[in-house]
């Protein structure tokens, strides 16, 4: 499959591999956000977190937080975000499920997300959207 992802799981492409076992692979970023962005990957393929197993997912995401572990202890850093970005619109690039652990350290200058005021009818309406589309 011509995934990045998966070539670097192959080994066609190399990379800073930081675990492996036989359902996960956890490397660095090659162009890190912050000094120890770390890409935690499952080996079965799929495009995007929606795309993915139950069982892969949980695979990954209990890594993830092991993996997380050892980036904070490993970089002194003082947090992390973990995040997923899932089609183009939210940032995606790399179309294999991706967990990007960026560790955040007190004078990175990065900014966290933008935040908007809102009217209580729009919550109540994006909630009602929300749970009528979980109970089809
Ligand atoms: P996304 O933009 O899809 O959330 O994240 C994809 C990430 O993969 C990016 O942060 C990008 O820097 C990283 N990336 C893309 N190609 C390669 C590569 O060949 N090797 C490594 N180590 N990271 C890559
Ligand atoms: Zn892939």
């Amino acid at each position: 499959m011509d995934c990045i992802f998966c070539k670097i799981i192959r080994g066609d492409i190399p990379s800073n591999k930081v675990f492996e076992d036989d359902q996960i692979l956890a490397f660095l970023d090659i162009q890190p956000i912050s000094r120890g962005h770390t890409l935690v990957i499952p080996k079965k393929h799929s495009d995007n977190i929606l795309q993915t197993d139950e069982e892969t997912l949980a695979t990954t995401v209990k890594s993830a937080q092991k993996i997380a572990a050892a980036v904070m202890k490993a970089t002194g850093a003082d947090g992390f975000n973990l995040t997923v970005s899932s089609g183009a619109i939210a940032g995606q690039t790399v179309f294999h499920l991706h967990f990007h652990i960026i560790p955040r350290f007190s004078n990175d200058g990065l900014k966290s997300w933008p935040r908007s005021e809102s009217e209580m009818e729009s919550l109540e309406e994006a909630a009602e959207a929300i749970k009528i589309a979980l109970a089809s």
